[in-house]
């Protein structure tokens, strides 16, 4: 079985848990060429480093990005968060908040400096559209989804947005062991305020609001507060195709 833990320090776990398991449906029901019959998936809160030890990747979910480095500070869970990250290359993905954790730098706030677990090779703005109450839900072409997918709706909540790319020699590995350095790949831009004639034609600037960086996938928005599966199952097919390939040794097979 492949175990998926989310980490449940704070913020939003239960959701992740809920679309997870709605996703690994879909998964099972058409897996990834590579893989053999009878995928099984566990699906579980992460509070301790055994807990972590047990999974075969990881989501860390939105909330409070400054409050989940003390707690995961506290509960001495910053240094196994980032051996799994950058020594074990296991999948991680981030949303909001929890992209602020997997960055390798964060803009400083008012609150001044933060503990992060970085991986991603990028530096993140926090608060990119301002407080709650500026919260939006944007359509966005996402192109990893594939050819022809409808905008994903997605949700902006005192979203962070990736500032700068800083480079390849983030923490993230390929995967492979011993691998080099992944790049880091663009994977979703949202135009504020700008036509879709723009988006096609290349020229707004838009913020970047999806990357990806080897192991490591971080999202400004939470596709947990909506019911649609595409990222997560997207995700996990990545996460069993990275298993299947050898690269990541899956827990108890
Ligand atoms: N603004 C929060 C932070 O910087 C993230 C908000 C969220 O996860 N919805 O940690």
């Amino acid at each position: 079985t492949i175990t998926v833990g989310v980490l449940a320090l704070q913020g939003g776990v239960v959701e992740h848990l809920n679309l997870l398991r709605k996703a690994a449906s879909h998964v099972q029901s058409s897996p990834p060429e590579s893989t053999a019959d009878n995928l099984q998936f566990t699906f579980t809160e992460v509070r301790t480093a055994p807990q972590l030890a047990q999974c075969d990747a990881l989501i860390i979910p939105g909330g409070e990005s400054t409050t989940m480095a003390i707690v995961a500070r506290r509960l001495g869970l910053l240094d196994p968060l980032r051996e799994f990250v950058k020594v074990q290359h296991k999948p991680v993905w981030g949303t909001c908040a929890g992209l602020v954790m997997l960055a390798e730098q964060a803009a400083a706030t008012k609150q001044g400096g933060q503990e992060l677990i970085g991986g991603l090779g990028v530096k993140v703005l926090r608060n990119r559209y301002g407080t709650q109450m500026q919260s939006f839900v944007a359509g966005l072409d996402l192109g990893f989804l594939g050819p022809g997918q409808e905008p994903f709706r997605a949700v902006f909540i005192r979203a962070p947005v990736v500032e700068a790319v800083i480079g390849e020699d983030g923490a993230a590995g390929s995967g492979v062991e011993g691998g080099k350095g992944a790049p880091v790949e663009v994977l979703g831009v949202y135009y504020r305020g700008e036509g879709q004639q723009q988006q096609e034609a290349g020229t707004g600037k838009g913020d970047i609001v999806a990357v990806r960086q080897g192991n490591v996938f971080g999202t400004s928005f939470h596709p947990e507060l909506t019911d649609d599966v595409r990222i997560h199952v997207w995700w996990l097919r990545q996460v069993v195709d990275s298993l299947r390939h050898g690269k990541l040794v899956v827990n108890g097979a």
